[in-house]
């Protein structure tokens, strides 16, 4: 049985006091639940990772992960951080190929997989993004773009390195726009993708996959979304900054982890 994950993506958002006080909000309101039944990662602009790796977490296992890295191993990369020094601070995570990094810094499926390759050769593990936008959606294209997406940049690696690795679908047209994909249109790509792992690695790899959602996934429709098959959880931009949305997002799935 897969174990659901809860990814929160703070983006370019919060001021350094800001950051500590939704940290705090966010204990807070998990001193109050019984221990969650799922993962919880959450992915802080890269001057903050210390503050989340250095708490002591009581009950709570947080893990902490990065919203990138460089594509390159070290040396005078001026600006950039690589997977080496992410992981000396105990980052564990890190984002790849999310759709405002191939848009707006143009990032290649191949400039992708070099990134995921330091991150294996790091011992962490990626969580790759794919996902179509709106007018490849409209235009019936959505299956063949996430399929290439996935062949050039993640299935490059061997049989052991995508155990490490988490999938997130993220449909372009849903992030940050208040519009979700349904749970139907979800668990169909889901359900694709698991079939493109199975296809070419094994069964017991693609049931063991994490694959998750990602694009307006709220307080609201976690548990429809969730509750799908194929779902495995969710990376959450917008509400993983709202102490009490994102902590009930993350209720929501242990309640379904535990069905
Ligand atoms: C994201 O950027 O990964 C994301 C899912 O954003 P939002 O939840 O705000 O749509």
């Amino acid at each position: 049985m897969r174990s659901k994950i809860v990814a929160g993506n703070w983006k370019m958002n919060l001021t350094f006091a800001e950051a500590e006080t939704l940290v705090d909000d966010i204990l807070d309101l998990f001193d109050d639940q019984d221990e969650m039944n799922c993962e919880i990662i959450i992915c802080p602009p890269l001057p903050y990772l210390e503050l989340l790796t250095d708490y002591e977490f009581d009950e709570q296992q947080f893990n902490v992960g990065a919203q990138n890295c460089s594509a390159y191993d070290k040396g005078a990369y001026t600006g950039e951080v690589s997977a080496k020094i992410l992981k000396s601070i105990d980052v564990d995570y890190c984002i790849v190929g999310h759709s405002e990094r191939r848009k707006y810094f143009g990032e290649t499926n191949e400039v992708l997989a070099e990134k995921i390759n330091r991150l294996i050769e790091n011992n962490m593990s990626p969580i790759y993004c794919v996902g179509e936008v709106l007018e490849e959606r409209e235009a019936g294209r959505h299956f063949e773009v996430v399929k290439e997406q996935l062949e050039k940049g993640l299935f490059h690696l061997d049989g052991d390195a995508i155990y490490d690795t988490i999938i997130a679908y993220e449909p372009v047209w849903a992030i940050g726009t208040g519009k979700t994909a349904t749970p139907e249109q979800a668990q169909e790509m889901h359900a694709f993708i698991r079939s493109m792992v199975k296809e070419r690695y094994d069964e017991a790899t693609a049931d063991e996959i994490r694959i998750l959602y990602g694009g307006s996934c709220n307080a609201q429709n976690a548990t429809e979304l969730f509750s799908q098959p194929d779902v495995d959880g969710g990376l959450i931009g917008g509400a993983s900054i709202k102490a009490n949305d994102f902590v009930s997002i993350c209720q929501q799935a242990s309640v379904i982890g535990k069905e």
